[in-house]
């Protein structure tokens, strides 16, 4: 096995794009994985799953995650069946996800695969998936679970400390400590929002001489309105006319947002008592975890949650089969369906806007980013017809977008940044081209720090970014 007597780092995925987060520190006395994601979204971005990984994934040492999301941990499974052995770092709430996410990610493969062959779509005869369930239940048992503040040795020269970042359950932005080169780099995975409903903000950063910083909104401030306003317009409609709201919702955190507001505006009687279903086998699992991690008095979430049931004024009804799913096809509004994927791009909510967009009562919400391409996008771009289940069907129902993004906008970035002592350089990831560029020429202009957006496979030194204001020279 060789080793380079040079520090990289080397961007693998989520450069210049918005998925697939991957970033190798290529070190001295080892190699280890920052994040292992999906690539999802447009095609193209998809069939890169399916590309080699620039070494051999049984020479990496470890892997440390940031939350687990797909985008950020999807890919394990996949590098499993490539030949790596663990170990995986991660704090306890990020274990706890991944045991839901990368099971049904795994599900997802496999079907697939096998509706691909039942309808002859693929070009691979007979289709594969990306990894198997047996593959996602391997990647599983090699988790390590870490506690929020607490230096972990991941090797002989890297120390890595999991640090809250705001935006899901067990979301952490990393702090790593190259001991070789004398260098701290702090990877943001995806930054929350000081404003999350349940989440207490982001931690500040301290001491860093290299900031590897997302750019999901890196050209985008949030809107100040009132999400409120724009859902309880939507239920109150929907409710008038017997409607159903469809909302693609994230599994993991977008449905808890979501049914946050619905709870808020339900005990303020801004909206009547209309029924609430989360129809995703992933969300409901999920929603279980946020709803005992707030009984237990989990420190991520705020203190006034603490030791009581989350959303107490909705009656929110959960699917459990796959007939019940199916079940709703029939059933009349007024309700409203929660339900994943959230952009549209697979899930249970593909199957409901088949079944509800050919109707002018329905409304489609649209929760969050929706990466060019997918079914979320077009949507939101006005398409007239959308392509669902292999054929084309017309959109007669209303869509609407509300902001309830659980991504850090343009000048959180930077203020989160700015709790940086003295950061040499700022490696821009994990946002569209646009994005990013637009956050470097950002942190160069209002912060003063030299910023680079990385392209795809760049391997970039990681020394000689060390401080001389640092810690020891203060
Ligand atoms: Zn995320």
């Amino acid at each position: 096995m060789t080793r380079n007597h040079v520090p990289i780092i080397q961007f693998v995925g989520a450069a210049r794009t918005v998925t697939g987060s991957k970033t190798l520190l290529d070190l001295p006395h080892g190699k280890v994985l920052v994040d292992a994601g999906l690539f999802q979204g447009r095609k193209e971005l998809r069939l890169a799953n399916w590309d080699g990984f620039p070494i051999e994934p049984s020479e990496l040492d470890a892997i440390v995650l940031t939350h687990a999301h797909i985008d950020h941990c999807g890919y394990l499974p996949r590098l499993v069946k490539m030949g790596f052995e663990g170990p995986v770092y991660c704090t306890p709430g990020t274990l706890a996800l991944a045991k839901i996410v990368l099971p049904d990610s795994a599900h997802l493969q496999e079907e697939e695969a096998a509706f691909a062959n039942r309808m002859g779509f693929s070009k691979h005869r007979p289709a594969q998936p990306l990894y198997t369930a047996a593959q996602a239940q391997a990647s599983l048992e090699m988790l390590r679970p870490v506690e929020y503040g607490a230096p972990t040795t991941v090797h002989a020269g890297l120390e890595v400390t999991w640090r809250r970042a705001g935006h899901i359950l067990g979301a952490a932005w990393l702090r790593a400590d190259l001991r070789d080169a004398q260098t701290t780099v702090v990877f943001s995975g995806d930054l929350g929002r000081p404003t999350h409903p349940l989440f207490l903000p982001p931690d500040p950063i301290d001491h860093a001489d290299v900031v590897v910083v997302e750019s999901t909104y890196g050209d985008t401030e949030h809107l100040d309105s009132d999400p409120d306003d724009v859902i309880a317009r939507v239920v109150n409609d929907a409710a008038r006319c017997g409607g159903v709201v469809v909302i693609p919702a994230f599994a993991v955190d977008r449905t808890e947002v979501v049914l946050w507001h619905l709870d808020r505006l339900m005990a303020q009687g801004r909206v009547p008592q209309i029924p609430v279903i989360v129809d995703s086998p992933m969300a409901n699992r999920a929603l279980e975890f946020y709803r005992a991690e707030a009984l237990r008095g989990s420190p991520e979430i705020r203190p006034e949650y603490h030791g009581r049931e989350l959303f107490p004024a909705l009656d929110v009804q959960q699917t459990t089969s796959s007939d019940d799913s199916k079940a709703l096809n029939t059933r009349r509004g007024p309700m409203v369906i929660v339900s994943a994927s959230g952009m549209a791009t697979g899930g249970r909510v593909v199957h409901h806007l088949a079944n509800r967009l050919g109707d002018s009562r329905n409304t489609v919400l649209l929760a969050g980013f929706q990466a060019p391409g997918t079914r979320g996008d077009q949507l939101r771009s006005g398409a007239t017809k959308l392509k669902l289940l292999g054929q084309y069907l017309p959109v007669r129902a209303k869509v609407v977008s509300v902001e309830l993004s659980s991504h850090a906008d343009r000048s959180e970035l930077l203020d989160w940044i700015r709790t940086a002592d003295y950061p040499q350089m700022v490696y821009v990831n994990h946002g569209e081209a646009d994005a990013a560029d637009s956050l470097v020429e950002a942190v160069e202009r209002e912060l003063g720090i030299a910023a680079v957006a990385p392209c795809a496979g760049e391997r970039l030194r990681v020394n000689g970014h060390r401080s001389a204001r640092g810690p020891e020279g203060r």
